[in-house]
Formats: structure tokens, sequence, C-alpha cells
């Protein structure tokens, strides 16, 4: 084999760092560049699920998932928002390979960066450019460095600089929600079960709750209807007694949270429609940047962390001459997934607030109303079922937990000789299927 690729990572989130994680336990050279001046996260909580938690093990980091996560358990419930249980949550797989955690942004993205050797990392790196030859591409940033690699991967969100070198610009869909989020330590909810997932649906809104940072505080997420688009963000302020109001008349396990809530953020959900290529030459996207997803399947950073396993892997094999057929299969091996999971958050969000009757064609024309950019397959309510079914009928981890934590990592047993033959992406793709 030829020499090595090169990789520059670009975006120091929780997908360009698990990526980072990934490509260097495969042995190659890696760096990665974040705009921010430190790398942080916002104050609150992510959901890893059994598909990503197998991947971080496989990078050494089960230990820290363990120390970090707080592990969620068999009493996990749906109810309805008067607080009637609807459904047991499903929060492992088939074979009980690991577990779900709940897990604190910050917390994630600290042991991820802890996990890199030194110098990996170079904050305060704004990407503005990009420009590739046969062999290099080179990435600029906005205090005029430049970096240089045979591999360049945007993980740099929803709004990626690089993605539109790889397909035109194009706005991201609102979905008419927002969701409020934020933390509330264990001392000021001492009687809270904190080994449980917990999700309130109601008309038009739901409500979640569970713990993170080994059982010591529970981060909450409520999901409001807005008629007004908002500007995408992770921290803008929200008002916690607006918060209380949204939710009055609830199970009063919800009040008993929000009366504990001081400061709560707000985030207006977007996502976009599946891309149809992810590549171009040398560079590629990973995570949001790629695929941005609503938060209604709780996918988005675990699906980054199966993109970052899969890109690891493939490039473990190919030498730098292969590196923009190597890009195609790694897209090929991902796209057609994580498509199915974007529009099955979609379709969730749908189901949840539906006031248990997601299915029924006048409560999603009702909500269509609302969304003026929604897909039209949502506007025209085409094709939906007519029979109203109850949510425990249609659990969605029920019928989803198997496509969605079950990533079989057939693809790891493909021969490296085959990777660098001509044959790569149809080796790739048949081996994932
Ligand atoms: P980001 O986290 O957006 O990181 C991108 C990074 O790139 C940032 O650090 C940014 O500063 C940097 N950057 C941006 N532009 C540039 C540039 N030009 N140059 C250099 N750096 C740049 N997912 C789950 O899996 N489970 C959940 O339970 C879950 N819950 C969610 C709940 C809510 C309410 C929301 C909003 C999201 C949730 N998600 C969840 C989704 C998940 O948070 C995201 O999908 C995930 O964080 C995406 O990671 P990323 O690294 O691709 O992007």
């Amino acid at each position: 084999m030829g020499s090595r690729p090169n990789v520059v990572v670009i975006g120091g989130g929780i997908g360009g760092l698990f990526a980072a994680n990934a490509l260097i336990g495969q042995g190659l050279h890696v760096s990665v560049y974040e705009q921010a001046f430190a790398l942080g996260e916002v104050g609150a909580g992510v959901f890893v699920t059994p598909n990503a938690v197998r991947h971080l093990d496989r990078v050494g980091l089960g230990p820290a998932v363990e120390k970090w996560g707080a592990r969620v358990g068999p009493g996990s419930y749906y109810f309805r928002h008067d607080g009637t249980p609807i459904a047991p949550v499903q929060v492992s797989d088939a074979f009980g390979w690991n577990a779900t955690f709940g897990m604190h942004r910050a917390d994630f993205v600290d042991f991820l960066a802890a996990n890199l050797p030194a110098g990996i990392v170079h904050t305060g790196h704004r990407a503005i450019g990009f420009e590739q030859t046969g062999d290099v591409a080179r990435v600029k940033f906005a205090n005029g460095a430049t970096a240089e690699a045979e591999v360049v991967v945007a993980a740099d969100g929803i709004h990626s600089e690089l993605r539109s070198y790889v397909f035109p610009p194009s706005k991201p869909v609102f979905h008419g929600t927002i969701s409020y989020r934020g933390l509330v330590s264990r001392e000021r909810l001492p009687n809270w079960p904190m080994d449980r997932w917990q999700m309130w649906v109601g008309p038009s809104k739901h409500f979640l709750v569970f713990p993170v940072r080994h059982g010591t505080m529970v981060t909450y997420v409520g999901f409001v209807p807005t008629d007004g688009e908002m500007e995408e963000s992770w921290s803008a302020p929200g008002d916690p007694a607006v918060l209380r109001r949204e939710f009055e008349g609830w199970d009063p396990r919800i009040g008993n949270v929000l009366q504990q809530v001081d400061k709560t953020f707000r985030w207006a959900l977007y996502d976009r429609e599946p891309l149809p290529t992810w590549t171009r030459g040398r560079l590629t996207l990973l995570g949001d940047a790629a695929h941005p997803m609503l938060p209604h399947l709780g996918q988005g950073a675990n699906q980054s962390i199966e993109d970052g396993r899969a890109l690891a892997t493939i490039l473990a094999y190919v030498d730098t001459s292969a590196v923009p057929a190597s890009l195609l299969a790694y897209e090929r091996l991902r796209r057609a997934r994580v498509a199915e999971v974007q529009l099955g958050a979609r379709q969730n969000g749908l189901r949840l607030d539906s006031a248990y009757a997601d299915q029924y064609p006048r409560c999603r024309a009702r909500r269509a109303r609302r969304i003026p950019q929604a897909p039209l397959c949502l506007r025209r309510g085409a094709g939906c079922a007519r029979r109203r079914r109850s949510l425990a009928a249609i659990d969605p981890f029920r019928r989803l937990h198997d496509r969605l934590y079950l990533t079989k990592p057939v693809f790891l047993a493909i021969s490296p000789t085959r990777l660098n033959s001509a044959r790569i992406s149809a080796v790739v793709w048949s081996g994932v299927v």
C-alpha cells in the first residue's frame, strides 16, 4: 500500500471529535479545526443509544461513557399529557448489547476531546474557503491560516460553511416547533427516579426528562409549537415562566421539574432535505453538516458517531490515490440509512404531537398549515392511514429500534485488498446491506 492519507476535520462538535477519535484509532494522522476559541457545549443533555455506544466502546471510550453517562433502565415510559401511562420504552437493543445513556453535552465533548493526543485540536479557526487539486485539498480560515490534507471532513454543523463546496446552498426547513432545554440538579428533585427516560405527549407538545452526569442531574426538553420562525441558535435564552405556562395543566410531575427551572434556553427545530450527495473529490460531509435532523428520534449525534466509525473503517485501508473512491464508498454506506432516520424523525415528531392520532389526515393537515415550508409530502397528508391508532400500538422505538440500534458491523470484515480495488463501492455497499 502507498502512503496513507492525512485528514483535516472541520468542526469540533460531537461528530467531528468522535470522527477524530475513530480515525486516529485506525492509525491515521488527523487535525481538527474548530471556530470557537474553546471547545464546549450548551447546558443540556443528549441521549446516547446502543448503535453509538458500541462505536464509542470500539474506540476505547466505553469506560468514559459509563463514567459520565447515566444508564437508563427499564422503568422508562411514554405518558399521556395527564400522566396516564401509554407504553414502556425500549431502552436496549434486541440482543441486549450495551445500553442507553443520558449524557451532559459538555461532558460528552470533554471526554471526546480528552481522549485525543495533544495538539490535534486547533481552536479559533473558522473555515471560510475550500479548494482542491487532484492530490490535495486545502481549507482557508478566517484568521489567515490554511490547512492541507488528502481528506477534508466537514463536520461543521447544520449551517456548514463547506457544504456549499459539495452541493449548492439550500435553506433549512423550519418545522414550526421550538424546544426549551436545560438542566435541574438532583438536590432540587430529591424524589426523581434517576434511572429512566420519560416522555409526556399531548396535543402539539411533548415533554422529555432523562438523567445525565451519572444521575446527578436531569435534562428536560419541552417541545412547543410557534407561529413565528426563529433564528436557529443553540443558546437563545428562554423565559422559564413562559415554559411553565406552556405545560400548565399537564402531569404535576412536569410542574415539579419546571418549578425548579431558573434558566432555560430555546432552540428552533430545523432540518434539511436528505442530500443527494455528500462528497466531492477529497471533501466529504459528516454529522449535521451532511444530515441535520429533528431530535424526535434522538439520533442526530448518534448518527454522526456512526458516520465517524464508517469513515474511519474505510479510510483505514486506503492509500492517498484511493481517497475520492473511498469517500464515495463512505457516502454510499451511510446516505440511505441516514435519510431514513432523517425522514423518520419528522414522522415521529408528527406522531408525538398528534394527540395520539398522528396518522389521522385532519391532524396532519392542521399541523401542516402552521408549517409553510413543510415538505410537500407532509402538507398534502397524502398516503396516511385513515385508522386512528393508539400511541401504544405505534411506539416508535418498538418499531424502529432494531433498524436504528442494530448497525451490523458487516463492513468491518471487508478485506483491505478488496477495498483498494476497482470494486470498492460495490463491495462496501453489498457488505453493509
Ligand atoms: P455540531 O454539534 O453543530 O458541531 C459543529 C461544530 O462545528 C461546532 O463546534 C461549531 O462551532 C463548528 N463550526 C461551525 N462552523 C465552523 C467553521 N466554519 N469552521 C470551523 N468550525 C465550525 N442527538 C442525539 O443523538 N440524541 C439526542 O438525544 C439528541 N437530542 C437533541 C435534542 C435537541 C433539542 C437538539 C436540538 C438536538 C438533539 N440532538 C440529539 C442532535 C445532536 O445534538 C446533533 O445532531 C449533534 O450535536 C450534531 O453534531 P455535529 O458535530 O455534527 O454538529
